[in-house]
């Protein structure tokens, strides 16, 4: 399975996303083989530490050796010696070893819901079940219930596990494919082969889970930058090799297609891919009308079959009418219609943000101080943050208690102090509970700068009571935004059962703020509810919900969301002016 690595060691360093896909299937593969729970949390606790990490593990371990990396949390020394071998090896031989007696497909499929890596040891045992599609046959020829202790009923549960498996796993996060796309990219820009370079598909158009990360390059020597692609550090596996066309699997188990055509092409093939379909099958629509015939090479004219287009997309889109559309609309939901008529909306863009209103620190869950969360955001050119740490009522991650609140008002006021280039708004994420009340009595909400008001329980609740809790929530008058407003955790969990409809209008009615949480797999709302609820007329806050310094960066996720639910700069509220901000929000009124 794994491939050898041919170019010397020291140029291939392994980023942390690696050395942490590396601890996470060790982990993965001792659960499978019955190791204690202790021990293969002990692994996925290292693996998220390290993908969390601002700096390369490499670096931390040049400067201050074995030492320094057992002090990244969760890495002991047993786990540091490893990832000491990983840095000098490239490899782990306890992940080899573990692979040698179990097949690595196994990891897959103990992450289909409902069946423990207890369950598919056996079933790998005494069935000879190594693979997610091995499982499907099985369970559907009956095999599974030839086991002892296992029935028609787990073949059904099988069955229902591979299906929402499926529906979650087979695309991945706009956040973990992204950074990868964007390394490929920049190695590849450095080849003088290549002219251009760019991210095509899905990714392109920001969609918050893509399939394969699609890349198309312009060169005259294609050749040549597929040998560059195949030998990428990046790159476990060639999956496929043609002299235009290539595919690999990186070492986090991505695929990545690259596609290289001739600089005349460029334009044309980059919109053909870039998608999407539906935006694309319209656009031929035009064309036709237009007798000319669009492709991945041109724009051509039908009767003389001369090609008039495909340099540049900005060219493409002329030849039918339209000034150049951003790729975050190009999903045929107006965006072509809108283009004609000179009325595409002018998208909010990352240079818009004055502020970040969600914010946790080491009070409640977060690990930040108050102090390094102001420092941070001035380096980021804020004007203001938010600091909303959870309220007492969320039990399990350590809220505020009333008491705890009023000290960390006044610590706040103190950095405040400290800190003149910016300003920290006292602030709480309070929970919404079954009956909407939120934590907190009113005269504590009162000295609060900003509230912000979220359901963390319940979701099980039926549309009603899902729905009265938050309308609750927007009508105190206190409460200024209400966040993650479906509570969907992408790959996780769906939306809960909550009539939007309802919500945005009673939002709109009491000028109250929605929450696009920027969390890359919350992404809530979502861009089409950010649509339908900009109609209403309702406003914004893009927020981080930043538990550590380094997520302050996922603002970037949110921006492109919203760029997708068609939001302009103004229809986000920390885009304004601190004053407008405090006005909006009634800081500074009295009662
Ligand atoms: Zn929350
Ligand atoms: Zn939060």
């Amino acid at each position: 399975m794994p491939e050898p690595d041919k170019a010397p060691r020291d140029e291939k360093r392994l980023t942390n996303e690696e050395i942490a896909y590396t601890l996470h299937e060790i982990g993965e593969l001792l659960d499978i083989q019955g190791e204690s729970v202790f021990r293969v949390q002990a692994y996925d606790r290292a693996a998220t530490a390290i993908r969390n990490l601002a700096r390369d593990v490499a670096d931390i371990y040049d400067e201050g050796g074995l030492k320094a990396l057992q002090t990244i949390p969760g890495v002991g020394k047993s786990t540091a010696l490893k990832i000491v071998e990983m840095l000098q090896t490239g490899k782990s031989s306890r992940l080899e070893e573990l692979r040698k007696s179990l097949p690595p497909s196994l990891v897959a499929m103990s992450e289909i819901p409902g069946i423990g890596p207890k369950k598919i040891k056996r079933l790998y045992d005494e069935l000879g079940v190594a693979t997610l599609e091995q499982l499907e046959g099985a369970a559907k020829a009956g095999r599974v219930r030839e086991l002892r202790g296992m029935s028609a009923k787990t073949e059904e549960n099988i069955l229902k596990g591979i299906e929402a498996f499926r529906q979650h796993h087979e695309r991945i996060l706009l956040y973990d494919a992204y950074p990868v796309a964007e390394r490929v990219v920049t190695e590849l820009s450095s080849s003088a082969a290549v002219e251009r370079v760019d991210p095509a598909g899905s990714l392109r158009r920001f969609k918050e889970t893509i399939g394969d990360i699609d890349i198309l390059a312009s060169s005259r020597k294609a050749e040549e930058v597929m040998e560059k692609f195949a030998t990428l550090p990046e790159v476990r596996e060639v999956v496929a090799r043609g002299p235009t066309k290539s595919s690999v699997r990186t070492r986090a188990g991505l695929q990545v297609d690259l596609r290289v055509v001739t600089p005349d092409q460029y334009g044309a093939a980059l919109q053909y891919f870039t998608g999407s379909k539906a935006h694309n099958i319209h656009l031929r629509e035009l064309a036709k009308k237009r007798n000319l015939k669009i492709n991945e090479y041109g724009v051509f004219d039908v009767e003389t079959d001369k090609r008039v287009a495909g340099a540049t997309e900005e060219e493409v889109y002329a030849q039918l009418g339209l000034p150049w559309i951003p790729p975050t609309l190009r999903e045929d939901k107006g965006e072509i219609e809108a283009a004609a008529e000179g009325r595409l909306p002018k998208l909010i863009q990352l240079e818009d943000v004055r502020g970040d209103l969600h914010v946790h620190t080491n009070w409640s869950d977060g690990s930040p101080k108050i102090d390094e969360v102001a420092e941070a955001a001035i380096e980021l050119g804020y004007e203001y943050v938010a600091i909303t740490d959870h309220g007492y009522k969320l039990g399990i991650t350590g809220g505020l208690e009333p008491s705890e609140l009023e000290r960390q008002i006044k610590e706040t006021e103190e950095v405040n102090r400290r800190y003149p280039r910016i300003t920290i708004l006292a602030g709480s994420e309070v929970s919404i509970d079954n009956e909407g009340k939120v934590d907190f009595d009113d005269d504590l909400l009162a000295r609060l700068d900003i509230v912000n008001a979220s359901i963390h329980a319940g979701f099980n609740q039926d549309r009603k009571q899902l729905t009265e809790r938050t309308l609750a929530a927007i009508e105190n008058p206190h409460v200024d935004i209400v966040c993650h407003p479906t509570g969907r955790l992408l790959g996780r969990r769906d939306a809960y059962d909550i009539d939007l409809d309802e919500v945005f209008k009673t939002a709109a009615k009491h000028k109250k703020v929605l929450e696009l949480n920027a969390w890359p797999n919350r992404l809530d709302l979502k861009d089409d509810y950010l649509r339908e609820a900009k109609s209403h007329g309702v406003r914004f806050a893009i927020s981080t919900d930043s538990h550590r310094l380094e997520e302050l960066h996922f603002m970037f996720y949110g921006i492109v969301t919203a760029q997708r639910g068609w939001l302009g700069p103004d229809d986000a509220i920390n885009t304004l002016p601190l004053d407008e901000l405090k006005r909006l929000l009634g800081i500074g009124d009295v009662g």
